[in-house]
């Protein structure tokens, strides 16, 4: 099997969303995001907020070997968190190809999360500014429901998890470089050339 999995970190709100729309719109890549095969497979999420390791690599493997067979390549968001996950994907055989990092400031951070509304009956997001605003204001284009601020996007909580993730970034890294997987990191505040990060990726 090629490795085909490229592994993206990078704190909440640095674009990394942005960067997997691109690859995938553009490239034979699809996005594998934690909590969707979490959803998936039923798993009921803990008050903790952390399903067990022991549960989510059977069922990642199973999906990342699925979109495979399919032709796929594959980002995978959401995971490792912690150093264990990521040696894991060494010691479950993952076929990881490489890994990318999203990076913006945390000041930005703050200000992209304090834009954004989503839709409390559907999910669908927007923005207070320009970017995506919704046609009325406070109301979802798609279903007609209350736009609100998540608890998440609140500037407390964004540097709490900007805490989380800074703890054990720099670990997680020398995870993959001791197993010789070679990273890229992006500025998502700058304008990035999206053929020139598929190009890094396969080579
Ligand atoms: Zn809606």
């Amino acid at each position: 099997m090629k490795n085909d999995i490229v592994v993206l970190i990078g704190a909440a709100n640095s674009g990394k969303g942005t960067l997997c729309k691109r690859l995938c719109d553009g490239y034979d890549f699809k996005r594998l995001g934690i909590s969707d095969i979490l959803r998936k497979y039923n798993v009921p999420i803990p008050e903790n907020g952390l399903v067990k390791d022991e549960v989510v690599i059977p069922l990642m493997k199973n999906e990342t070997d699925r979109l495979i067979n399919e032709g796929y390549k594959i980002l995978l968001d959401g995971f490792p968190r912690t150093v264990a996950q990521a040696n894991y994907l060494f010691e479950k055989h993952f076929p990881i190809l490489k890994f990318i990092e999203t990076y913006t400031s945390l000041e930005e951070r703050i200000k992209r999360a304090a834009n954004r509304r989503v839709c409390e009956k559907c999910g669908e997001t927007y923005t207070e500014d320009d970017f995506k605003p919704p046609k009325q204001k406070g109301i979802c284009d798609k279903c007609g429901g209350k736009l609100i601020m998540r608890q998440d996007d609140k500037e407390e909580n964004v540097i709490a998890r900007d805490r989380d993730y800074m703890k054990t970034r720099n670990e997680i890294v020398e995870v993959f470089t001791l197993n010789d997987i070679k990273g890229l990191t992006i500025d998502t505040t700058k304008p990035y050339d999206i053929a020139s990060v598929y190009e890094f990726l396969m080579s």
